[in-house]
């Protein structure tokens, strides 16, 4: 059955069960089973599912106009970039279609910026060891996991790796050719670290000092995941170049790069561009995000449910302390570190009916929809409870 269901894709997924709808924070597989979904499609689906308004807007823009080229303004791009620049703090928006073009580009601006400074930059970029970008050449380039990177070298040359949270790793490898240093704000595949204000706020004392690029991915920690709009908002700083993704069209595939003025105009027309990206179908998506957002104070309240989802965490930790070694992240990015195969949790919460994903070696990542409220909190709480007294 399951190699049946493989057998025209290119394995690069261990896929589980077919689903085939979602309706709140639950989805449902093609056999009827219902499952609370702690995952939101890798932190994408911060609405949940089958949010009428939501589905309204698209269905309103499919019957409007789909696409047309980025050689046209439409009415969709041009509001979607201003709800983006108001919310990131940052002045100039690009669509793209995915989080992996969004870094693709991030990197692109800084490069162009340090060539328009000097033509003979090397354009060099320190990334952070247990980082994640994504997956096509450049972003891979400055993923620090060696095994997504090796077996597709070479990649774009220049990259140099310090340790996150590490200010002296970081500055240890700071050159004249230096252009840019690229960080999550919170690392999310690597295992859900978030961080530490010394060291941001050293990192981007460091860019300013230099005058280079300090890139912010907020592609999973960003559009309120952490309480904040922006993880960096905790802080008190903003990035030269921002990217965005996942919740950022919550379904439709979209994202984004966003810079300073300073950086920003560092292209001209030629330097970059997409077929699809900032499509006006895509755009409405984003717009309607924001709107939604605002209305319903989703930011404001994953905070909320942050708290109270941590503490019920801490608690279950008690009463499972061998097995249940660490829990940390921010609002509603959280990681659960175990002492078993992280992997085993992931399946026997799934036989349980809870979608959650692994993240590093030994993390349980819980990045639900931020709509989710206190009774699912309560019900996944009991659900990871029965899976540690399965597995101690
Ligand atoms: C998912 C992710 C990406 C890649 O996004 P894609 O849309 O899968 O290309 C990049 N950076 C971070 C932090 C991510 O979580």
């Amino acid at each position: 059955m399951k190699n049946e269901l493989e057998k025209h894709l290119i394995h690069t997924y261990n896929r589980s069960v077919t689903l085939v709808k979602g309706e709140g924070v639950s989805l449902f597989d093609d056999k009827g089973k219902e499952y609370l979904d702690m995952g939101a499609g890798i932190a994408v689906c911060a609405l949940g599912y089958s949010n009428e308004e939501y589905k309204k807007a698209l269905k309103d823009q499919i019957d409007q106009l789909i696409h047309v080229s980025n050689l046209f303004y439409t009415e969709p791009v041009i509001k979607a970039a201003k709800y983006l620049s108001k919310a990131s703090g940052m002045d100039r928006v690009f669509f793209t279609n995915s989080g992996t073009e969004a870094i693709e580009g991030a990197i692109k601006l800084a490069r162009k910026y340090a060539y328009l400074k000097n033509k003979d930059s090397k354009g060099e970029i320190i990334a952070m060891n247990h980082s994640f970008h994504g997956r096509s050449m450049g972003a891979l380039a400055v993923t620090g996991t060696k095994h997504y990177r090796d077996p597709f070298e070479p990649l774009i040359g220049g990259v140099s790796f310090a340790d996150y949270n590490n200010l002296e790793s970081v500055k240890k490898l700071i050159k004249k050719d230096t252009c840019a240093i690229i960080m999550e704000t919170l690392q999310g595949e690597g295992g859900i670290y978030p961080a530490t204000k010394e060291f941001l706020l050293g990192v981007r004392k460091l860019c300013d000092e230099n005058d280079i690029a300090l890139i912010l991915d907020e592609i999973q920690c960003g559009m309120g995941r952490t309480g904040k709009m922006f993880t960096y908002e905790h802080y008190g700083i903003k990035p030269d170049i921002m990217t965005s993704a996942k919740a950022l069209g919550c379904g439709m595939p979209v994202g984004a790069f966003c810079a300073t003025e300073k950086f920003a105009t560092a292209m001209c027309p030629g330097d970059h561009g997409t077929t699809y990206g900032g499509n006006p179908l895509a755009c409405a998506a984003v717009c309607k995000v924001f709107e939604i957002f605002e209305k319903e104070h989703i930011v404001e309240h994953a905070a909320k449910m942050g708290n109270y989802f941590t503490e019920q965490l801490q608690r279950l930790q008690e009463k499972h302390p061998a097995l249940l070694t660490d829990v940390r992240g921010k609002g509603l990015m959280i990681g659960i570190e175990v002492s078993c195969a992280n992997g085993d949790v992931v399946k026997k919460a799934l036989e349980k009916g809870m979608i959650v994903i692994a993240a590093g070696s030994n993390v349980v990542r819980l990045v639900p929809p931020l709509v989710i409220e206190t009774k699912h909190i309560d019900q996944c709480i009991s659900i990871l409870d029965s899976v540690f007294a399965e597995l101690s």
